[in-house]
């Protein structure tokens, strides 16, 4: 077994690792690098040597830090089998998508800002007619239904991180010797809303190649996320005023829906308008509205045999026209509009609005980075700038912890402890250095033999 950290070493994002076992070359996700725009471009172009000879790819997830540059390996010409769920695929198909256009418009506009005559064209990363190459290239698997790569047998289980995520474990012979490797890709938090909790481990694993995202923080309790969403949501109908929710597409979007959907059905609220002013948060909301097979048990029962997102007070807007008239509804109503960070997207226009409105509220429902409008907001900044104005902020602003996709440090020692055995060698990646180094002592702690934080392109040889 050879094992290279091709991504997401000492930083969170652009997983990727590749696998060897007995010579077949197994590449386990091909995610896109989130950060400063000359290391990114530097990063996701880049096809090592090594991949060119890959034989399959498993694809964990469909968030872009892990499908993200799977259309830069289609386009340098590799043409072999991507597995991964089903939902993985629709989600994955919605985000790279997005990221080719994204991409296709960054071009155009370097082309005509920054290229003088002459000079070759800026290229962009791939386009649009990539993703569709590389979606030919998906075979759907179910959870739970092994894959034979050479002998190595590869299945995904429910990570509960988002719609269709999977951890990936590997089992092979290695001189009549069983061996296997857990690679948890990104682990979600226990009763998270919609989606089924992560599926426990059921023993140990040799190797073990772990997330670190937020592993060395405490998230806030699941249980009260509910009473404090329904606050803000009463005090808004009171106030018959607005509630602005800047939010992630994907995910967040979904999972306030979900409580919305639920205080209107246990009428812990009066029908109320529902707003998802987003593109792709209005497509996302239709691939989670379509895969119902994925919901956990507490979601089948609170929705029957309605759709869950299809009540007539839910609007899922595309349109800028859609959007403009979301903008003139004065409340009460939700608005949950992109981007979390509130450095673009949609949301600008609705804070536009109620930003001076004493009665309106701007609801966070995440972390937000340093130097963003959204942290200055959470901050409690009394004037910012949105486009080229200044506004004195009087609408209430208030933040909701604990409604996070990935595991806490204990949550995910607790999912880990089954292979904390002195057996074990685990890799720490997809976190920043403290985080992965407070992973790897934790696990050490708890029993497990070994725990490394790998650098980039480091390789392990057993
Ligand atoms: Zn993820
Ligand atoms: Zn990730």
């Amino acid at each position: 077994m050879r094992l290279q950290f091709l991504g997401a070493c000492r930083t969170v994002t652009g997983s990727s690792h590749l696998l060897e076992i007995n010579g077949k070359q197994i590449l386990l996700d091909c995610g896109m690098y989130q950060g400063r725009r000359d290391e990114a471009r530097q990063f996701n172009e880049w096809v090592p040597d090594v991949v060119r000879d890959v034989d399959a790819i498993i694809l964990s997830h469909g968030h872009l830090d892990h499908c993200g540059k799977l259309p830069v390996l289609t386009r340098s010409g590799l043409n072999i089998p991507i597995y991964c769920t089903e939902a993985t695929a629709d989600v994955a198909r919605v985000v790279m998508l997005d990221a080719g256009e994204i991409q296709q418009e960054d071009a155009e506009h370097l082309n005509r800002r920054d290229r003088r005559p002459g000079e070759p064209e800026f290229r962009p990363l791939y386009t649009t007619s990539d993703v569709h190459q590389t979606m030919r290239l998906i075979n759907p698997v179910r959870y739970g239904q092994s894959i034979d790569i050479g002998g190595a047998k590869i299945t995904l289980f429910d990570a509960g991180h988002i719609l269709g995520s999977g951890y990936v474990t590997v089992e092979w012979q290695e001189r009549n010797t069983p061996r296997s490797l857990l690679f948890t890709a990104d682990i979600g938090r226990v009763q998270s809303p919609i989606i089924r909790d992560p599926a426990p481990l059921n023993g140990a694993f040799d190797y073990v190649i772990t997330e670190s995202t937020y592993g060395g923080r405490t998230h806030g309790p699941i249980a009260e996320i509910e009473p404090q969403l329904l606050d803000a949501v009463q005090s808004t109908i009171q106030r018959r005023s607005r509630l602005i929710v800047p939010s992630f597409a994907l995910g967040r979007t979904q999972t306030v829906l979900w409580y919305m959907h639920k205080f209107m059905k246990e009428q812990k609220i009066p029908p109320i308008n529902v707003y998802v002013d987003s593109p792709m948060g209005s497509e996302m909301t239709e691939v989670h509205e379509k895969l119902r097979d994925y919901y956990d048990d507490e979601t089948a029962q609170l929705i029957g045999k309605e759709d869950l997102f299809a009540d007539k007070r839910i609007t899922l807007a595309s349109s800028s026209a859609q959007s403009r008239q979301i903008n003139s509804d004065r409340g009460p109503c939700v608005i949950i509009a992109s981007s979390p960070t509130c450095e673009f997207g949609r949301v600008l226009h609705h804070l536009e609005r109620s930003l001076e409105n004493r009665n309106d509220t701007i609801l966070f429902v995440g972390f937000t980075p340093y130097n963003t409008l959204g942290r200055r907001l959470q901050d409690g900044s009394k004037r910012v700038r949105v486009f080229n104005r200044f506004y004195n902020v009087a609408a209430e602003v208030r933040t909701i912890h604990g409604l996070s996709a990935h595991a806490d440090g204990q949550e995910l020692a607790a999912f880990l402890a089954p292979t904390c055995k002195p057996g074990t060698q685990a890799f720490v990646v997809h976190g920043e250095v403290d985080q992965a180094e407070t992973v790897g002592r934790t696990l050490v702690e708890r029993g497990m033999g070994r725990a490394a934080v790998p650098a980039l392109e480091t390789t392990f040889i057993a």
